[in-house]
């Protein structure tokens, strides 16, 4: 039994060593300080003798193929199909996430899923990219690492879905390999409703990351989820909007995400859509060209118009993209603009999502 717990551990990257067999974890901004025995704040990193090691590594606890819209991805490979995968474990504690059963585990569990399994299985699904999603994968640094190394070797694509808490060290190890990241914040980005809600000290090193991730040319694409009452202050998307046009681009895909009440926040309804259009009105303004409402299928505002001459360019319903109207060389077909969108259109690729365990 023990033979067997410790060959699952996996020497963790990124770490210090220092005095007293202790640990420091330079993988996300909380720089975990962990003593021989103990483990990080995500509770999958445990130092074992003075060094770190990775619990989760080839153990997914959710795998499944994505339209990659459903990171969102709205102008990186359109209609292109993802394997998307998970372990347990996250350096937030969001009180209302959707995911909390595999993010907030408390016990290393999943399947043996190992890279080169991954890869093999995404080809096999008719897939081009894998997705590390569901929970935050900065915590399952080395799985994912390993994982895009090998996919890239096959041609496929490499994409985050992230808080964003990450340190700009892993940023810039993991950037020769990814392609894409979709950086999530939560109630604009205001620091009282990521310590309230989330058990987040700081978000500076959220703006630190993006800033990084734009050095080193990865595509991205920010959500905002907007919650009603305690994470929905215009002035507060105003302000993240004009960051977002400032420090990233005014090209920057932007997509404001209705909240849905889960877990421990259920006392909280849905964002009313007459909210998201308000935030929505308030981030074109501030002068971002392509602005995105999530997560109430049909709206307008799920699809993408030319920010010169407003043609409908890209028309969507939910995940599926059901008109594409653009130019061979992705410009609007009535006035030229060029519409930034990352790779090619997939056009045979739409699925429903699917999970494999
Ligand atoms: S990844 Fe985990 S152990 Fe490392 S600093 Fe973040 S919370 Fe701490």
């Amino acid at each position: 039994m023990e033979g067997e717990r410790l060959m699952s551990l996996h020497e963790a990257m990124l770490y210090e060593k220092t005095e007293d067999k202790k640990v420091k974890c330079c993988l996300c901004a909380r720089r975990c300080l962990i003593s021989d025995g103990g483990t990080g704040f995500c509770l999958v990193r445990k130092n074992e003798g003075g060094k770190l090691f990775s619990l989760v590594y080839g153990k997914a606890v959710s795998a499944g193929v994505d339209p990659i819209s459903k990171k969102p991805l709205s102008h990186f490979n359109p209609g292109a199909l993802v394997m998307s995968i998970a372990t347990v474990g996250c350096n937030f504690r969001c009180q209302f996430c959707d995911n909390w059963m595999i993010s907030q585990g408390k016990e290393v569990a999943g399947h043996n899923f190992p890279p080169d399994e991954v890869v093999k299985s995404a080809r096999d699904n008719g897939c081009v990219g894998i997705s590390y999603t569901y929970t935050e994968p900065t915590i399952f640094f080395e799985y994912a690492y390993d994982t895009a190394r090998l996919a890239r070797q096959v041609g496929f694509f490499n994409t985050f879905v992230t808080n964003g808490y990450m340190t700009p060290e892993a940023v810039k190890t993991i950037a020769p390999y990814l392609d894409a990241a979709t950086v999530d914040f939560k109630g604009g980005g205001d620091p009282d409703f990521y310590k309230s809600f989330s058990s987040v000290p700081t978000v500076e090193p959220i703006f630190e990351a993006l800033k990084e991730m734009k050095r080193n040319d990865i595509h991205i694409e920010i959500t905002n989820l907007v919650v009603p009452k305690t994470g929905d202050s215009i002035e507060r998307v105003r302000q993240l909007a004009a960051w977002i046009r400032d420090a990233i681009g005014k090209d920057t895909p932007f997509h404001l995400l209705r909240f849905h009440p889960d877990y421990q926040l259920t006392t909280i309804t849905a964002t009313p859509v007459d909210t998201l259009e308000k935030t929505y009105v308030v981030a074109k303004d501030a002068g971002l060209n392509y602005v995105y409402i999530g997560n109430v299928p049909g709206h307008p505002c799920e699809n993408t118009y030319c920010p010169n001459c407003n043609e409908l360019v890209i028309k969507r319903y939910s995940f599926e993209i059901t008109k594409w109207n653009l130019t061979k060389d992705m410009r609007c077909p009535v006035c030229g603009h060029e519409i930034p969108i990352k790779g090619k259109l997939h056009a045979s690729g739409y699925s429903y999502p699917y999970a494999l365990f």
